[in-house]
């Protein structure tokens, strides 16, 4: 991808290094859990400050691992910054997100969650997680490299963020609780009309050039890299349609070929299913 020169996002919160994401316990808490410790025997003090233990340099930071990734968080930033300016011009009354970059583990407004979970946006606190170990395994085990396909990922979450602000994560979350036999139905609808909102926005930087020849391919792959039955067969089990809660890799593709074509966020309308 070609980024101009005012690229680069602000909205963005590095929490790498921040032992269970942010979680900081003074050393009056520190001094009660010792004692706690030593009352019952048994360590209390290594859960709050991380994996890390106290031989790590305060916060755990790493600079090896953030200049392994340096290349990772530009293409996120870039595409973050982007996809912000696109969405605000297109969604009235838009708020801006934040991405949160973690290692490991975080705590968002969401609960806390582990990188395995994969990158994911918490309407709660309107943030955008990723552990950008996450596209060394899109590379490695779904043989999707390439930083179109690395956008793409950051372009998903930031469609959950339009989902938010137009209400229909809210109106899908209702619809959900009140037929709990379809909830799993309504979130690969969701799901796929994110894709399609990554498709919008991919239409949108490739008009304005910064998509270079080969990229939407990339995009594509991706997309079907990270549908629910690749990654359950990935996993060794037999895809089953009914535990699929992003839609399966051909859904994924046509929703975000279908955004890309178009350009229209009107042309995501993955719930009318006639
Ligand atoms: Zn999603």
């Amino acid at each position: 991808m070609r980024w101009g020169s005012g690229a680069g996002s602000g909205d963005v919160e590095d929490r790498r290094g921040i032992g269970g994401g942010g979680m900081k316990i003074g050393c009056g808490g520190l001094l009660v859990l010792g004692v706690l410790s030593l009352l019952f025997r048994q360590d209390l003090i290594t859960p709050f400050i991380g994996g890390g233990g106290l031989s790590t340099a305060p916060g755990g930071d790493d600079p090896a691992r953030k200049a392994v990734e340096e290349p990772l968080e530009r293409t996120s930033r870039n595409s973050f910054g982007d996809l912000q300016d696109y969405w605000a011009q297109n969604v009235s009354g838009y708020r801006k997100s934040t991405l949160v970059l973690f290692w490991d583990m975080v705590r968002s407004g969401c609960g806390a969650a582990e990188s395995q979970t994969g990158p994911f946006y918490c309407p709660a606190d309107e943030k955008v997680y990723i552990d950008l170990g996450f596209y060394k395994d899109l590379k490695n085990r779904f043989g999707a490299p390439g930083d179109f396909a690395q956008a793409y990922v950051i372009a998903h979450e930031v469609g959950h963020h339009v989902q938010k602000l137009t209400g229909t994560e809210a109106k899908v979350r209702a619809a959900q609780q009140r037929a709990p036999q379809l909830a799993n139905q309504l979130s690969v609808r969701m799901e796929l009309q994110a894709d399609c909102y990554a498709g919008v926005w991919g239409h949108s930087a490739n008009q304005r050039g910064i998509l270079e020849p080969g990229e939407v391919e990339e995009g594509l792959t991706a997309a079907a890299a990270i549908g629910d039955d690749r990654i359950q067969k990935m996993s060794g089990r037999a895809a089953r349609v009914e535990s699929f809660t992003h839609g399966s890799s051909a859904q994924r593709v046509a929703w975000f070929k279908r955004g890309f074509t178009t350009g229209k966020p009107e042309a995501c309308d993955t719930f009318d299913t006639r």
